[in-house]
């Protein structure tokens, strides 16, 4: 069984990942979806809440292989590894990601020789689209419906509204 590892922030998902998942759905037999804990990055949700978002959007897509959705800490490669993922899923938008995805993917490799990173580029559609661009724009209760899922809209627009009155 080949098993696919999708990691990110994912804060929130947006119609980009989501775009992603499915394409790397046809490359693995189950693809699991590692959302980073990763504090550094201070995140609007909480990585229980970012994995609550992502499975209510995955069961709403039909057709999709076997998907799991679990928080991660630590080492991506050493999770991987734990998983028996034999790939690890990246996308790339723009010549920006390109060099430091490059260098976590050979690091990577290095590491584990026997998990290999594979590489999707961004649809054209998507190419501009980010989950900080989402925020911003969140933020000032701007119009997010072609950003992210449908189902998230309203959760994304809660979430600024209990942020504001703490
Ligand atoms: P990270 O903090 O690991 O970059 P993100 O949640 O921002 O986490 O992104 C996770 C992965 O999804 C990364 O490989 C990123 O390049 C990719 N990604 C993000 N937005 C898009 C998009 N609009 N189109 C394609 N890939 C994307």
């Amino acid at each position: 069984m080949k098993i696919g590892i999708y990691p990110g922030s994912f804060d929130p998902i947006t119609l980009g990942h989501l775009d992603i998942i499915v394409r790397a759905s046809g490359l693995v037999d189950k693809l699991i979806i590692g959302v980073l804990k990763n504090n550094a990055k201070r995140p609007l949700f909480t990585v229980e809440e970012r994995v609550e978002l992502i499975k209510q959007v995955i069961s709403e897509k039909l057709n999709l292989p076997e998907i799991q959705v679990d928080a991660f800490d630590g080492l991506l490669i050493d999770f991987a590894a734990k998983e028996n993922a034999s790939i690890i899923v990246r996308g790339l938008r723009a010549i920006t990601d390109f060099e430091y995805e490059l260098q976590i993917a050979q690091t990577n490799h290095k590491l584990n020789a026997k998990i290999d990173t594979v590489f999707f580029t961004t649809s054209v559609e998507y190419s501009y689209l980010s989950s900080s661009v989402v925020k911003e724009i969140a933020s000032f209760g701007g119009d997010i419906r072609q950003f992210v899922p449908k189902s998230i809209v309203q959760p994304i627009y809660d979430k600024y509204k209990s942020v504001r009155s703490i």
